[in-house]
């Protein structure tokens, strides 16, 4: 999708054509005749002046200014030993092959989000793989480099390394200046309401998980919970904020395809308290997305679940994935604002090895997978037929 600045919106061209059609016809044809002919006392009057005091009078409407920014968004970053052994460069690692074949679509987006189900302690630590993950610091770089504009961390493996690796993680993000959500350094950190604005449209973002495994967190501020009490004044907090929320939630259903009536229930109360957007992740395969009608006359846009963006994870529906984008427009006319959501869309994609040893890449799915293409769209889509599928 691309980014839309309507800086000559449709009310302003409305009268303009309109003031066209009531100029009188006769002062059109002695225009044009003037030229021709000559007449003597056509020359005396310049068209342009007479045609700019016209008599229809144009009463100043205000002029609505239209500005609309895009959002993006991909699923789970869950790094399996496999994934960052493939990615392993000098003393470090090197990511940057796995997304660069899908950056461009990325960075076409005003703002794009990732959920790092993984934390990023780096390998100061040591790094793991399942059950209990800690990932490079360089996958958080790579993230970056392709576009990703901020992280949700409230996941089930939060809290697999304890505090050192959530801690480890966030002086990453902080040190390349990647904003994050969902789990905390502190209470303070935690109070601190993540936005982003662009285009003149602001977003604030959160993220919950439904639990991390039987692990207790050391402090409340380590991990987000979906708690519809502890979630509602935040919710709240954000609409305050600014013009859209967006909250990424961490349930469902491993390997379902479709959302459980827990998902639904929640999402419907989310979208009552006015949430613009919910991004669903954790079941490793891909839900549909779908409209929901909240409360107070609201639509809300939800991904119930975008599957893995990139893991070590086998099976063709657990390498499928993808990006969901949308585009906020934003209306301002007369001091009244309005905010709609349109566009909506999705960028299958595919994770696989570029070669038997190679490193992981995700590729587009018409790309990697082709012959998923289809049932992949005719899935995301069963609920809304206007997503548009893009390859
Ligand atoms: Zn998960």
């Amino acid at each position: 999708m691309t980014r839309k600045e309507v800086t000559r919106p449709l009310k302003q061209v409305i009268p303009y054509k309109q003031a066209m059609l009531t100029l009188p016809l006769l002062l059109l044809f002695g225009c044009a005749t003037a030229d021709v002919e000559t007449s003597p006392e056509q020359t005396e009057t310049p068209a342009p002046e007479t045609e700019a005091e016209a008599p229809a009078p144009v009463p100043e409407e205000p002029e609505p200014v239209v500005t609309t920014t895009s959002l993006y968004a991909i699923g789970d970053i869950l790094l399996h030993d496999s994934v960052y052994n493939a990615a392993k460069s000098g003393d470090g690692y090197d990511f940057t092959a796995a997304f660069e074949p899908i950056a461009p679509i990325l960075t076409e987006a005003d703002i794009a989000i990732a959920n790092q189900e993984s934390m990023i302690g780096g390998s100061g630590i040591g790094l793991s793989s399942y059950p209990a993950f800690n990932s490079p610091y360089e996958v958080g770089d790579a993230l970056q480099d392709a576009g990703v504009d901020l992280v949700t961390t409230a996941n089930n493996h939060t809290l697999d390394r304890g505090v050192t690796a959530i801690e480890n993680s966030i002086a990453h993000w902080n040190e390349i200046g990647m904003p994050y959500t969902g789990s905390f350094l502190s209470e303070a950190d935690k109070a601190e309401l993540r936005t982003l604005t662009e285009n003149d449209i602001s977003f604030a973002f959160l993220a919950y998980t439904y639990g991390t495994n039987g692990v207790v967190p050391k402090q409340p501020y380590h991990v987000n919970y979906i708690d519809l009490e502890a979630m509602t004044p935040e919710i709240e907090a954000a609409e305050q904020a600014a013009d859209i929320t967006v909250v990424s939630l961490h349930f469902g259903n491993e390997y379902e395809t479709l959302p459980n009536e827990a998902q639904q229930t929640l999402v419907q109360q989310l979208s009552d308290l006015g949430v613009d957007l919910i991004i669903g992740h954790h079941p490793h395969v891909l839900q549909p997305v779908a409209w929901v009608n909240g409360a107070e006359g609201n639509r809300t846009f939800v991904a119930y679940s975008l599957g893995n963006f990139l893991s070590g994870q086998q099976g063709d529906d657990r390498n499928t994935g993808g990006i969901v984008g949308i585009d906020v427009v934003k209306t301002v006319e007369d001091d009244k604002e309005t905010i709609e959501l349109a566009n909506p869309m999705f960028y299958p994609t595919f994770t696989r090895r570029s070669s038997v040893e190679g490193p992981f890449e995700v590729v587009p799915l018409q790309t990697g997978k082709p012959e998923l293409f289809e049932a992949t769209s005719q899935h995301m889509s069963q609920w809304m037929p206007e997503l548009e599928i893009v390859q």
